[in-house]
């Protein structure tokens, strides 16, 4: 009996690989942006499962549409095709710059096939010589081996063996490295259009539009990074829509599945048919079940009303944590774009982003952190008013808690 096992913070250390630290208390269910734990006391969620849970938790469209296909069939495996798969990857054509989408489970996944791809595009169309990725310090892109290779924390890819190669780190918004750094040997360029793990850092618009002509001008594959930008996240169904700069590789995961696990890889035409059969694949990528769930999740996020109120919402965030500053001096600026906004502290708080969220667990409020430095938050797309006035007022006490120390 799965019940009679005790489940506890202590029953983590004993039973899983020790790759996270999560502080004591056990969510145990969720409803729209608020969350209880095992002792039933509630917190409003500002963390978003990290910008996953775009339409908050159990969500009765995403319930429904879960428990009808959970009654028709979960999975079948890419031996055959589905049609959630086949609606869903239209819905996501139809809607941006891409003729062709593969699915995948997780943003590192999407990303390791939007860089295998631009790889064989090169290699085919301009021989192995090609073959230079150029990434960005502070990038993210997920922990798969070449993906975390292409992060540009080498923190996090050290200490693994061999590495992938022929992978260059520069700074973010640095035009004139960049400009350097670029040449036909390049094959792809991997970029966040807006740094989320890193720090909550946009692009400046002279640097992504210089990132775009000297791509086209190399035939370099430009690849946007959308895992945590995308689907509404910015307040534009992708965020390049909103930076007036179109990629040829985009990959989307978080929000897309509205907190099942699904992710794509869209492109097009002209680069998608380097993949063929039996040259990339994935034995869930694209089950039913997954698909299913993400279509109602474009269907809901990708209208004007929804993507209209995360302008909205960005603005109550703004008001209230400038507010919370006014009072207590703790951050030196507010960034970021829609419902991914970082507050970044200032330097008598420097390195103390952790504690914040601590404190936020005591007061009642889930926030997420960039680095040591940021506070983020990524909620919900729909996250009502009297939920941000209350997490606010939460996250106001957590702020009160640290500057008083
Ligand atoms: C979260 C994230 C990833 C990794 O996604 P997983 O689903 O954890 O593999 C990749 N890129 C960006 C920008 C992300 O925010």
């Amino acid at each position: 009996m799965t019940e009679s096992i005790e489940v506890n913070r202590a029953l983590f250390d004993e039973v899983m690989v020790p790759t996270y630290n999560p502080p004591a208390m056990i969510p145990v269910r969720g409803q729209g942006s608020r969350v209880w734990d095992q002792d039933d006391h509630e917190y409003v969620d500002f963390a978003g499962g990290i910008a996953v849970s775009a339409l908050g938790h159990c969500h009765p469209a995403l319930v429904k549409t879960l428990t009808e296909q959970g009654n028709k069939v979960w999975h079948l495996s890419n031996v055959v095709t589905n049609e959630p798969a086949l609606r869903l990857a239209k819905k996501l054509v139809d809607s941006t710059f891409a003729d062709k989408v593969f699915f995948a489970n997780s943003g590192g996944e999407a990303n390791e096939a939007c860089l295998k791809l631009a790889r064989r595009y090169a290699f085919d169309t301009f021989g192995e010589q090609k073959n230079k990725i150029i990434a960005f310090n502070q990038g993210f892109h997920g922990r798969t081996f070449f993906t975390v290779t292409v992060g540009g924390q080498s923190a996090y890819s050290d200490g693994f063996g061999p590495k992938p190669g022929a992978i260059t780190h520069i700074p973010y918004n640095d035009i004139e490295t960049f400009k350097a750094t670029i040449d036909d040997d390049t094959c792809a360029v991997m970029i966040e259009p807006l740094q989320g793990e890193g720090g909550i850092v946009p692009p400046t618009p002279e640097f992504i539009k210089t990132v775009r002509e000297l791509c086209t001008q190399h035939h370099a594959l430009l690849i946007f990074d959308e895992v945590q930008t995308g689907m509404g996240r910015t307040g534009e169904l992708y965020a390049y829509m909103g930076l007036g700069v179109t990629p040829d590789i985009l990959s989307s995961a978080k929000s897309l599945g509205g907190g099942i696990p699904i992710a794509a890889m869209l492109t097009t035409n002209e680069i998608a048919q380097h993949f063929k059969p039996g040259t990339h694949g994935s034995t869930y990528g694209g089950n039913p079940l997954a698909c299913a769930i993400a279509g109602t999740v474009v269907d809901l996020i990708n209208t004007t009303e929804v993507l209209d109120g995360v302008k909205t919402r960005e603005r109550w965030f703004r008001e209230g944590l400038a507010k919370i500053n006014d009072k207590y001096h703790v951050f030196d600026e507010i960034r970021g774009k829609g419902l991914l906004l970082g507050a970044a502290l200032n330097s008598k708080y420097e390195g103390r982003a952790r504690e914040f969220l601590a404190a936020g667990i005591e007061t009642g409020v889930m926030v997420l952190v960039a680095g040591a430095n940021v506070i983020r938050f990524a909620p919900s797309l729909i996250i009502p008013r009297e939920d941000v006035e209350e997490g606010l007022a939460r996250f106001e006490q957590a702020v009160a808690m640290i500057a008083a120390d």
